[in-house]
């Protein structure tokens, strides 16, 4: 069999390489540290750790990511055993010892007799005869490739920053207090009058929010990300300190909008959540990227209406992140449409996080193996963690930009608003609680989905 190229050896493509390799067939894998570095990578060893060494909850019970770890596992990826062996305590967390974690994944990645590691740039696309390979070169992938990608795929499908909305998960928001409006009350095709979440403010309650703003804690760039502040995609803490009023006439703005709760006053201000995905489960805050501390987010953005008893399923963020349009771009196995034989994984395909990078890698790898022994790629039930987060990258994710209808896409970790929705009478009152709603249904809900994606996982592993 003739090899399949995998360029890339951070966390997708060494997970991508391993799979392919422990299915029998051929890699070759193109990491160009050693000859050239990153911005963010101190080392030459595969699958770098370039900033926590956390790989976030390790609980396959109630959370998402740990989730994802347990089918990773259960797919037998080099990411999960290397990080297992090479634990550090950190409660319910799976933290690793972040050297002895690349040494290990790089040992493992050398000795494999169906491997050859080649310390290279690519500078372009591969060429045509390579007939099957993954680009797996990250968020900071090196500027000809990410060239070479923006002249196939168009400019505007290779985004060089990520401008992140906080995303909310729809049953936490207040619809005593919000309501269901397009502005001016425009349905383009697709629409479902369900497009947009309103949630409106008072003079007072609008100064409050503002002054909190100003005031909240920021995170600064790196210094080599520079500042890509550009129009329309201002800070909403930056936007804020331009002028009391900015947001107001901005994103905030309470044109076409009736309050249903209260039609004869005039909100002052609104704020926006725009569906999210297809499912209806997530909804993100329109305008809201921001620098914001993490905690700072939380805190500010639950004095807005409505949104009180907010979860969020990502807060949001400004960062240097190269990825790719992939709703638009890619088939559901991860394919270059019009360019059969050609992949990407990692976070370049618009997921966000080590162990998702690793787990598209995982996904990739398996799907490139297949195609190479003349077999369609099984792709994992949406059910699945796999499923779910390969749902938001190539195709679940349908949301209106300005007019409902249109998408957009920006990058995610896994989380449960990813999965679909329960069967009725998939949660059942445990025997002996009295009152079963709440936090004791929520969490209820999370293990019943965990469960599901495991049994559904293993099933589609033949195990
Ligand atoms: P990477 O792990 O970046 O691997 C891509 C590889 O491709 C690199 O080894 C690179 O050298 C190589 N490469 C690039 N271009 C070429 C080319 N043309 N030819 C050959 N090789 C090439 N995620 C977290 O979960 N936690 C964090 O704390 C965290 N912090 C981050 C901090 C920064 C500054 C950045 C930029 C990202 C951070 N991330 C974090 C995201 C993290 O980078 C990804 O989750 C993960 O590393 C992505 O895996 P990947 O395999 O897609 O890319």
């Amino acid at each position: 069999l003739s090899p399949i190229h995998v360029i890339g050896g951070g966390l997708a493509g060494s997970e991508a390489a391993w799979q392919i390799a422990e299915a029998g067939i051929p890699v070759i894998l193109h990491e160009m540290r050693g000859v050239r570095g990153t911005d963010a990578h101190k080392t030459d060893g595969l699958a770098e750790l370039v900033c926590s060494n956390s790989f976030r909850s390790d609980d396959a019970t109630s959370n998402a990511v740990g989730v994802l770890h347990a089918e990773m596992r259960l797919a037998g990826s080099l990411i999960m055993r290397s990080a297992d062996a090479n634990q550090v305590p950190a409660g319910g967390a799976l933290a690793v010892d972040r050297d002895g974690f690349s040494i290990a994944v790089t040992a493992a990645l050398e000795s494999h007799p169906l491997i050859t590691i080649a310390r290279e740039e690519v500078t372009g696309l591969p060429p045509e005869d390579w007939d099957q390979a993954i680009i797996a070169t990250g968020p900071l992938t090196a500027p000809s490739l990410a060239e070479s990608i923006q002249a196939r795929t168009g400019a505007d499908s290779l985004a060089f920053f990520d401008a992140i909305a906080p995303i909310v998960h729809t049953q936490s928001i207040d619809m005593d207090v919000c309501w269901y409006q397009s502005r001016y009350d425009k349905v383009g095709p697709g629409g479902t009058g369900k497009d947009y979440i309103n949630c409106p403010m008072d003079e007072a309650q609008y100064n409050a929010f503002i002054d909190a703003l100003i005031a909240g804690d920021t995170t600064g760039f790196k210094e080599w990300e520079g500042t890509p502040y550009f129009d329309g995609c201002l800070p909403i803490e930056v936007m804020a300190e331009r002028g009391r009023e900015t947001l107001r006439h901005g994103p905030m703005k309470p044109m076409g909008l009736t309050n249903a709760h209260n039609p004869t006053v005039k909100p002052y201000a609104v704020v926006q959540l725009r569906q999210d995905n297809a499912l209806g489960t997530l909804y993100n805050m329109v305008g809201f990227q921001t620098k914001l501390k993490y905690g700072a987010q939380a805190e500010i953005f639950r004095l807005i209406p409505g949104l009180e008893n907010a979860e969020f399923a990502r807060l949001g963020g400004l960062h240097r992140n190269t990825y790719i349009n992939s709703p638009t771009l890619l088939d559901r196995s991860l394919t270059l449409k019009g360019r059969p034989g050609l992949r990407f994984a990692g976070q370049i395909t618009g997921c966000e996080g080590y162990v998702e990078s690793a787990s598209i890698g995982l996904l990739a790898g398996r799907f490139a193996a297949a195609e190479r022994r003349g077999e369609t790629p099984s792709l994992p039930p949406e059910t699945t963690a796999f499923g779910a987060l390969l749902n938001h990258i190539t195709g679940g994710h349908i949301v209106s930009e300005d007019e409902p209808g249109k998408r957009s896409f920006q990058p995610m970790n896994v989380n449960f608003g990813l999965f679909p929705p329960l069967e009725p009478g998939a949660v059942v009152r445990p025997e002996g609680l009295k009152r079963f709603r709440g936090k004791d249904k929520a969490l209820a809900k999370k293990h019943a989905t965990a469960a599901r994606a495991l049994e559904d996982c293993a099933r589609w592993l033949g195990r």
